[in-house]
């Protein structure tokens, strides 16, 4: 029976997706969402943070102390952008660009930033060029002799596995070097955690899916065309308008008021919708099924019993499990930990021709080779090659980069100084610091977490449940913003 009144729990992306939808697939249906924080949008916050120049004119600078740039991978997310009439704030940057192009690691023990070639190929063709220099680098020599020896190691996935970590992944088909420096450097970069204890199925389900296709081969596997089940984009087809035309040869996007500008769009569009109620600032506190009624009851922080014939959880997984009583326990709840990232935002005025960074994405930092070595610095992005188009036309000079850190910042001083150490070059004091404690803020999928998860939805379609309250979010689904926006727009499928 088609739900009457659905509450929503958390009003993240992932949950704010969810009203979104299910308030256009169930206009009958009361719809309420709870969110914590007074701050709907949960880990995403823009905010602009004012600057004087020296020449005494004020300007202002866009600081993102969660997602800052998105991949036009995801097609849920290109239809909000669709439907909310985000496209005219779009900003994009083309594969092309050296921003895009240029990614950077740290190698603990060289000088400065390497980069890391674009593709295995990349490597051969600047190697003709005399002035070429990455073949000797030593990225390019580890990439290349890792990948050209990929396709003659033999299938070697040990039988009756069915996950592993990504770094034994990686060790398997590309050597210990290549996953300690190349994966450890990217789960650091999405995850900010250890390639040892990440689930490659849950996080790089294509790298799974390329070995079986290439029969043990990844790189064989890459080069076969991959059987894409379409079926659901048939029966719900995105509705992605020119949003799709606008993204072809994008490398990634932002608006020109920073990744917030879709929840504010969100916000904005359902405070509109008449059948939607959302309540910030407001906790559930608990949550029951009441057998005589067969509704659920939500007890909140503001005193309020909301009863509803169905639900979503979209807040994290450990916050669930505080909610239920223990005679209906749900499994798996606090499977996975949750890593804490400092994210600091520099912002810097740069004397003329007195570049502070190399134009590019940003860098990030491997693993230290020794386990008595730590890197606080997980990385840092350039913002500013990217997204200069978010500050005004006048504020030439102006330098954003964010780096991030493992452990909360002890000392801005400290880090200016490591972070010169890293980029070679001596920054000045900066403008702007504005550091951000992001307290377990990314779930870090463990091996054998799609078990877990189809065990977990296993019980959510048996009694008491009935399929009637849905778990989503970054915890269930994969933790980019186009994972939550795809969960919340799945969510409420089986119910009509
Ligand atoms: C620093 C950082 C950088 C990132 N960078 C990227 C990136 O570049 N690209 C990308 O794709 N992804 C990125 N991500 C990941 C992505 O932003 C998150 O995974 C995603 O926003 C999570 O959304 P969510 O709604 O599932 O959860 P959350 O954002 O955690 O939202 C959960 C909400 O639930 C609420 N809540 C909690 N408990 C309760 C309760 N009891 N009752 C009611 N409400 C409750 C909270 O207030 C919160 O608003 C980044 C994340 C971080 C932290």
């Amino acid at each position: 029976m088609a739900p009457s009144s659905i509450a929503i729990l958390g009003g993240g992306l992932t949950g704010l997706s969810a009203a979104f939808h299910l308030s256009r697939r169930f206009p009958a249906a009361q719809i309420t969402l709870l969110n914590k924080d007074i701050h709907f949008g949960g880990w995403i916050h823009s905010r602009r943070a004012k600057i004087t120049l020296k020449d005494g004119r004020e300007t202002s600078v866009l600081l993102e102390a969660g997602p800052r740039t998105l991949r036009p991978n995801s097609k849920s997310v290109l239809e909000l952008i669709n439907l909310l009439g985000l496209s005219p704030s779009l900003l994009t940057v083309p594969k092309s660009s050296p921003a895009a192009r240029n990614r950077f690691l740290r190698l603990p023990g060289t000088q400065g930033l390497l980069r890391i070639p674009s593709s295995p190929l990349s490597i051969l063709t600047s190697g003709l060029s005399p002035k070429s220099s990455s073949l000797h680098s030593p990225l390019g020599h580890i990439l290349l002799s890792a990948v050209a020896r990929e396709p003659f190691r033999p299938w070697n996935r040990p039988l009756m596995i069915e996950d592993e970590s990504v770094d034994e992944f990686l060790s398997r088909r590309f050597g210990s070097e290549f996953a300690r420096i190349f994966g450890s450097a990217l789960v650091h970069g999405i995850y900010a955690a250890d390639s040892r204890e990440l689930s490659v199925r849950a996080a790089f389900p294509s790298l799974w899916d390329a070995e079986e296709r290439g029969r043990g081969s990844l790189v064989t596997g890459f080069l076969r065309p991959s059987k894409v089940s379409a079926t659901a984009e048939v029966d719900d087809p995105y509705q992605l308008g020119d949003v799709s035309k606008q993204m072809r040869g994008v490398s990634v996007y932002s608006f020109s008021q920073g990744i917030g500008a879709l929840v504010d769009a969100l916000l904005r569009e359902l405070r509109t919708r008449r059948n939607v109620r959302l309540l910030g600032g407001v906790s559930a506190t608990g949550l029951r099924m009441n057998p005589r009624t067969a509704q659920f009851e939500i007890t909140t922080s503001s005193c309020e019993t909301l009863r509803a014939t169905h639900i979503v959880s979209a807040v994290p997984l450990p916050s669930l499990k505080g909610l239920l009583s223990p005679k209906m326990p749900l499994p798996h709840l606090t499977a996975n930990p949750y890593s804490s990232v400092t994210a600091v935002n520099l912002v810097f005025l740069a004397s003329p021709g007195h570049a502070l960074h190399p134009v590019g994405f940003g860098y990030l930092v491997p693993r230290a080779s020794s386990e008595h070595e730590e890197n606080v610095i997980l990385g840092c992005v350039f913002d500013s090659p990217s997204m200069s188009a978010q500050e005004a036309p006048w504020s030439a000079g102006i330098v954003k980069m964010t780096a991030m850190l493992r452990k909360p910042l002890t000392s801005i001083p400290r880090l200016v100084e490591m972070l010169s150490e890293q980029l070679g070059v001596r920054l000045p004091d900066p403008l702007i610091v504005k550091v951000h404690d992001n307290a377990h803020c990314i779930p870090l999928l463990r091996v054998g977490h799609l078990q877990r998860m189809q065990e977990l939805s296993d019980v959510l379609r048996g009694e008491p449940w009935r399929g009637k309250l849905e778990v989503i979010g970054a915890g269930v689904g994969g933790v980019s913003v186009g994972d939550c926006v795809e969960a919340g727009r799945r969510a409420g499928r089986s119910w009509a």
